[in-house]
């Protein structure tokens, strides 16, 4: 079985950077699979679907309408809905809330899930999101919770946005965390928990590289 590395946890612990970052240095494909939610979520208010109708957005995936793919371009992640690269549409708030509500509904789910158990059969990879270490790589070779607290994440989150000209104050963002921890972990399907088997890392009081080293001496003592 090829190298297989999950590592899960709440909105904003910078699982996308760190995670592809330790992808990098380990030379494997990353998955970041919160972007294949995130499309279907785009989907949604492209086409003006109502994400709070369970039915509407499953009928999505028993017709095929959202089909979600991922390819890779120079080992970055492209993600495409219906063919079309979506990646630099994906990464608003507005979609990222989207992309929450729409990750309650288990066809949504099983639909996506399905994609990244394929795609992580044939290669070694590195998944990040909510339930990799408990739902979709229950074998995972290496399984990491990568956390921080809220304010830390909510600091983080605005840093983010301020980049993008967005200038959303702190308690707005913090609000949006907390509200985002809540779902994710509230939800009936597949909610986002630790992993029995899966290291803690808390990312509070630690560096990106300190963080991203702290991950790759998990990998290398387990392999
Ligand atoms: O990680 P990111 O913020 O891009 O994920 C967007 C949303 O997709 C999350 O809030 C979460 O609800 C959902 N998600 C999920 N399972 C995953 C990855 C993301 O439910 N494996």
């Amino acid at each position: 079985m090829p190298l297989t590395v999950a590592i899960d946890g709440p909105v904003g612990a910078g699982k996308s950077t760190i995670s592809d970052q330790v992808a990098r240095r380990l030379g494997i494909l990353h998955l970041d699979t919160g972007a294949m939610y995130r499309a279907v979520g785009l989907y949604c208010i492209e086409n003006n679907v109502d994400i709070q109708d369970a039915d509407a957005v499953s009928a999505l995936c028993t017709a095929q309408k959202a089909k979600v793919d991922v390819r890779y371009q120079d080992s970055a992640q492209r993600t495409l809905l219906n063919g079309r690269d979506v990646t630099p549409l994906i990464r608003s708030q507005e979609v990222g809330q989207a992309a929450s509500a729409v990750s309650r509904y288990p066809l949504v789910r099983k639909m996506l899930v399905q994609r990244q158990q394929e795609m992580a059969q044939s290669q070694p990879m590195l998944l990040d999101g909510r339930d990799i270490g408990t739902v979709v790589l229950p074998h995972a070779t290496v399984k990491i919770y990568l956390t921080a607290s809220a304010e830390a994440r909510a600091r983080r989150r605005m840093l983010q946005l301020r980049d993008k000209g967005d200038q959303t104050p702190f308690e707005q963002v913090l609000e949006e965390v907390n509200a985002r921890d809540w779902q994710d972990t509230h939800r009936e399907a597949d909610p986002l928990r630790q992993a029995e088997d899966a290291v803690l890392v808390d990312s509070s009081e630690l560096s990106f590289e300190e963080t991203v080293q702290a991950i790759l001496s998990i990998v290398e003592a387990k392999q």
